[in-house]
């Protein structure tokens, strides 16, 4: 079953499957964009999967400088 999609490259794509705080749902293909401080409750990564990273122009942070 193949999915339409826009021009996907498959090299840079590990298939992390998580949550996406974007969308806020769970994908497949998140990566991690940058940690949330907080003092309470759930503080830590927050991921964002593909189509996410591409509409809000997200740079996973392994990919930042
Ligand atoms: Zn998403």
């Amino acid at each position: 079953m193949a999915e339409p999609t826009q021009a996907q490259s498959a090299a840079d794509s590990p298939t992390a499957y998580g949550w996406c705080a974007w969308h806020d749902n769970f994908a497949r293909g998140v990566r991690l964009i940058g940690v949330h401080e907080q003092s309470s409750g759930s503080g830590g990564g927050v991921f964002a999967c593909r189509t996410c990273r591409e509409v809000y122009d997200l740079v996973p942070l392994a990919d930042q400088p």
